[in-house]
């Protein structure tokens, strides 16, 4: 399943035959290399190891990302004890019991991804997840991973110390310049963040700050006030320079524009040129060794763009008025969202750096996009949720919605699937009637880099969101590979509601919508009509709303054309929620009923039959067999 591949390589240790028959089958979802004692029966994709599993954990410690044990957890401590360094570097460990009861978050909680991946791989196993991080349990996200999805970079400060107020419930002031305020929306009521200025800070008396900004703050040492920064990278800096310019000049030339105007150099977002400087060694060099993106755009496209510092010079030789200047705010433009007001502005108008000691000029010019760059590769989980209770989703469904950076759906789905939600997910919930923007704002943020969970009652590509965000994106002419996608079906409602009444939908069966929003209603009318007249077992969706009223008893009438006053009907309202309702009646009756919003309708075929509180259609036309 993809959705592991962010905590790849995975390793995985069994020591014992129970643990390999839990862990054969989690590794071979998750994508994870089992490793079992040389002297158990050897199993398919498993590996052999000899000799202590302590010099064998020596040897493969460095190229995994995290180590999942079925073993006793003392046992894993002393085996990982002299192995662990630092939070930031260490492997993720996770410890799943030898019952396969409990999975537990040992080592590397935040930064390591333990905490997260142990509330998959609960989901996977079924298995109860045991974290015991302070911020989790306070349903807040950890201040040391809270820019993790939107590419920020961690800055200096007392992480610990931050981190241990948070916990303590003190106060925190944060002061955010730059960067997503997504994080701050779905904050629990009971969080002790402060978002205001400094000015104000005596009145609050804070215990602690969080900056999130591109200009560079220096702590001051003596100050006891522990203090962290985040980096969101929103600056795009304008490049010029003369054929031949090193690597090092570029870098100097950067450093020292930012040093000068106070800007930390971990917010850039990515380096923009002219054309004709796509091949610029040098500055090519510079991008890889940064890793950032390096966008060249034409003279034609600079020279639309209005600068403070035009040049003659520059104009006639390579066509534009400004290369640096107008590179940088075209480049921040672009990639600044349109659904955040503030505007891209130009912070550092172009700078002429030259040295002394090397050939070449660099011009420097930095614009600020209104919106990071995350560096990343959006995806998009098109997720069912079944119909309705938790234990009708699928594993890899919930796994989905746990793992994904936001969550879009409608707001009752939304409400259901609580117990998945994890501390620092973005929730946006649009009304029912909104479904295209809401795929249009699933795109929007998974284009932007975030994993994007969008959720249908049922499953999602039947008459829900799926389709639509598939829909639009193809509108928007994507490439079919970025963002990414992937597809968790769901428990539909005629198989749920089929499930609660026995086994109408035994052969061969359709479904139709009644909803004439979308469809003319003569294309309904002739889908009814067709499976009335081939005796399909046929569930309606969408059977009546506030606003139509009037589409199933047409319905009604159509069937009573082809099909027995008293063939059966089953009404199920809200299959597997808290207000359930099922009503067995026949085509006759089935109108004295409440059918809504939240009801399918099953209309049984000629050979259908109930039988106590039971809805039968047999295998056969021949009789039972
Ligand atoms: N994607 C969903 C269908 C959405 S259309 C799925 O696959 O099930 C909405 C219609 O589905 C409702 O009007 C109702 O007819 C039906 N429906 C959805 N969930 C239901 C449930 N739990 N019980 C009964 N009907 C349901």
């Amino acid at each position: 399943m993809s959705i592991f591949a962010s905590f790849s390589p995975i390793a995985a240790i069994a020591t014992t035959s129970p643990a390999i028959s839990i862990l054969q089958p989690l590794c071979q979802t998750i994508g994870a290399t089992l490793y079992i004692k040389d002297s158990l029966i050897p199993l398919e994709n498993t590996h052999a190891y000899q000799g202590s599993l302590k010099d064998h954990l020596a040897t493969i410690w460095e190229q995994n990302n995290a180590f999942i044990f079925c073993l006793a957890m003392g046992a894993v401590v002393r085996l990982i004890a002299t192995l662990l360094g630092h939070k930031s570097t260490d492997p993720a460990i996770i410890v799943v019991d030898p019952s396969g009861q409990f999975v537990i978050s040992l080592c590397s909680g935040h930064e390591g991804g333990a905490d997260r991946l142990t509330q998959l791989i609960a989901h996977q196993l079924n298995a109860t997840p045991i974290i015991t991080s302070a911020s989790t349990n306070l349903s807040i996200p950890g201040i040391d991973i809270l820019g993790k999805p939107f590419g920020w970079v961690k800055g200096p400060g007392n992480w610990t110390a931050v981190s241990h107020a948070i916990a303590c419930g003190e106060t925190v002031q944060v002061i955010q310049e730059s960067g997503s305020t997504l994080w701050q929306h779905n904050l629990p009521e009971s969080h002790s963040f402060y978002f205001g200025w400094p000015e104000i800070s005596e009145e609050i008396n804070p215990k602690a700050r969080i900056w999130i900004s591109s200009t560079l703050r220096r702590f001051s040492p003596d100050s006891d006030l522990p203090k962290i920064q985040w980096y969101p990278r929103v600056l795009w800096v304008g490049i010029g320079c003369i054929r031949g310019t090193s690597q090092s000049l570029i870098e100097k030339a950067i450093k020292q524009v930012y040093q000068q105007y106070h800007l930390a150099t971990e917010s850039i977002a990515g380096i923009a040129t002219i054309d004709i400087k796509a091949d610029e060694i040098g500055l090519v060099k510079y991008c890889e060794v940064k890793e950032l993106p390096l966008l060249t755009f034409s003279g034609d496209v600079l020279k639309m763009v209005e600068v403070p510092n035009p040049s003659d010079v520059v104009k006639q030789e390579v066509g534009t008025p400004s290369v640096a200047e107008a590179a940088a705010i075209y480049a921040a433009t672009i990639k600044s969202s349109e659904s955040v007001s503030s505007l891209p502005s130009l912070l550092v108008p172009k700078q002429i750096i030259k040295s002394e000691e090397e050939i070449g000029t660099v011009t420097v010019a930095i614009a600020k996009s209104n919106i990071e760059y995350t560096g990343k590769i959006g995806q998009l989980y098109l997720v069912g949720m079944g119909p309705g209770s938790l234990d009708q989703i699928t594993p890899a469904a919930k796994t989905a919605i746990t793992q994904a950076d936001a969550i879009i759906g409608y707001s009752l789905y939304l409400d259901l699937i609580k117990p998945l939600k994890r501390p620092g997910q973005i929730i946006e919930a649009l009304p029912i009637t909104q479904e295209r923007k809401r795929a249009q704002r699933a795109i929007e943020l998974a284009q932007w880099g975030l994993t994007v969970a969008v959720i249908s009652s049922g499953d999602c590509g039947i008459y829900g969101m799926g389709g639509l965000v598939l829909e639009e994106l193809q509108n928007q002419g994507w490439d079919g590979n970025i963002p990414q996608i992937e597809v968790f079906p769901g428990i539909t409602a005629l198989q749920a509601a089929a499930a609660r009444v026995g086994t109408p939908l035994m052969h061969d069966f359709c479904a139709i919508s009644l909803s004439d929003l979308l469809t003319p209603w003569t294309v309904i009318e002739k889908r009814l009509e067709a499976a009335a007249k081939g005796d399909f077992v046929t569930a309606i969706y969408n059977p009546r709303s506030q606003t139509r009223t009037e589409q199933i008893s047409h319905a009604q009438r159509i069937f009573l054309a082809y099909r027995n006053e008293t063939t059966p009907i089953a009404l199920v309202r809200s299959a597997y929620r808290k207000d359930e309702k099922i009503i067995l009646t026949n085509l006759t009756e089935m109108l004295n009923f409440t059918i809504d919003m939240l009801t399918i309708v099953l209309i049984g075929n000629s050979s259908t039959r109930h039988y106590e509180q039971w809805m039968i259609t047999p295998r056969g036309y021949l009789g039972f067999d």
